[in-house]
């Protein structure tokens, strides 16, 4: 990475702690045993999963059998829907909100061409999922509601407790989508009643291309059936050769999340803070979106009036942003995020996304704002200048 470029987008990816990569660096090296062989090099292998699977439990507060790794959260929500279709179970409606990653919007959707109801949730203009529309399409013929904890694009957190307290009085499953939650809130999933839960770490400062699915009371409680086949791992819920130095650097960052989470939580909302009044102050109608519901404490998306996101971010070369979620970047057409929240187009195509760590410094989001003011005074004078000519 260029030493110079301010990273400002940590809802994408997040830097892979020093922690995590030198831990890992023992199992792709010199410990490169098969976690599932039995003589001594499996065992070692076996162990350092373990202890990962440890980490990864005392920061959720659950249970080590109820977790499971995988490749992160688009394997997780992906497994939730194809274990429906392998199991093609009574019930066929599916509640989920129009705000979802796509991992779960196209897996759901691909549902609906074996004979499933796919229903998707409106949210306010504020990007709170509608309670009273959820209490309306939440039914007895309702298998699965699937909602996320936060948005990735908003940062907006979903009222999760009460929807999962609706799916359960009409006997349907909850799952989450919780891999914006973890590191920006306090995510207990020992009072969170939700069924199953998804988990990036890259996301929270681990590397790339590992994650966990987390199923209540274990493997043997998930009512349908488990979507892959192979050599049994995982409790044959993610078969396949386990990535054991990958959940090692997931098993480290886990561990450092649990220990400075509220000091980390407390440092980015006030980074927050300080990012959004000088934003306020500094830019005559700007809109940050969701400002007015609950938020996790690193995320700001806001429409900067007059200039298209992509021009803006086109000046503003030393600095890591995106124009809402990274996951679509190159998709044609404005956020289907800002659209179900009723914003408009020419709203929509200003917006970009600001997303911090506790890695990001006041400095740095002074050097931010500078850039941005200065953009924009460029834009404003040349847009003078046009209307003189
Ligand atoms: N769900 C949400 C809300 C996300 O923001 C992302 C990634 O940004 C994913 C799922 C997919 O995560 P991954 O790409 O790590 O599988």
């Amino acid at each position: 990475m260029k030493d110079s470029l301010i990273y400002l987008d940590n809802n994408a990816t997040t830097a892979c702690a020093p922690e995590a990569w030198t831990a890992m660096s023992l199992y792709m090296a010199g410990t490169y045993g098969n976690a599932s062989s039995l003589h001594y090099a499996g065992r070692v292998a076996h162990k350092a999963v373990e202890e990962a699977r440890e980490k990864l439990a005392a920061l959720l507060s659950v249970q080590k059998h109820e977790l499971f790794f995988n490749s992160g959260a688009t394997e997780g929500n992906n497994w939730i829907f194809l274990s429906i279709l392998k199991s093609q179970p009574e019930k066929k409606r599916i509640v989920i909100s129009s705000i979802e990653h796509k991992a779960v919007l196209l897996s759901a959707g691909d549902l609906a061409n074996f004979g499933y109801e796919i229903v998707e949730l409106p949210v306010t203009a504020d990007g709170v999922l509608d309670l009273a529309a959820a209490a309306a399409q939440i039914t007895p013929a309702t298998l699965l509601v699937s909602v996320q904890y936060a948005n990735n694009e908003t940062g907006v957190i979903q009222p999760i407790a009460e929807l999962v307290e609706m799916a359960h009085r009409q006997g349907a499953l909850f799952h989450c989508d919780a891999v914006q939650g973890l590191g920006k809130s306090i995510l207990d999933l020992s009072s969170l009643a939700v069924d199953s839960a998804c988990f990036s770490a890259h996301k929270i400062h681990g590397p790339k291309g590992v994650g966990a699915l987390f199923l209540r009371h274990g493997a043997r409680s998930w009512p349908l059936k488990y979507p892959f086949q192979g050599g049994g791992q995982e409790h044959e819920i993610r078969p396949g050769t386990l990535n054991v130095a990958g959940i090692v650097g997931f098993g480290a960052a886990a561990e450092l999340l649990h220990k400075h989470l509220p000091e980390r939580l407390s440092y980015m909302t006030q980074l927050q803070q300080f990012l959004e009044e000088q934003l306020e102050s500094n830019i005559p109608g700007c809109i940050i979106h969701g400002k007015n519901a609950p938020r996790i404490p690193n995320t700001t998306y806001v429409s900067v009036p007059n200039i298209p996101a992509d021009m803006l971010l086109a000046n503003l070369p030393l600095f890591a942003i995106s124009e809402g979620s990274a996951c679509n970047n190159g998709a044609i057409g404005m956020s289907y995020v800002l659209k179900a929240m009723s914003v408009s187009p020419d709203i929509a195509e200003t917006s970009i996304r600001i997303s911090t760590s506790f890695l990001n410094t006041r400095a740095e989001l002074r050097g931010f704002m500078q850039s941005l003011c200065s953009v924009i005074s460029h834009f404003a004078r040349e847009e003078k200048d046009d209307s003189r000519s």
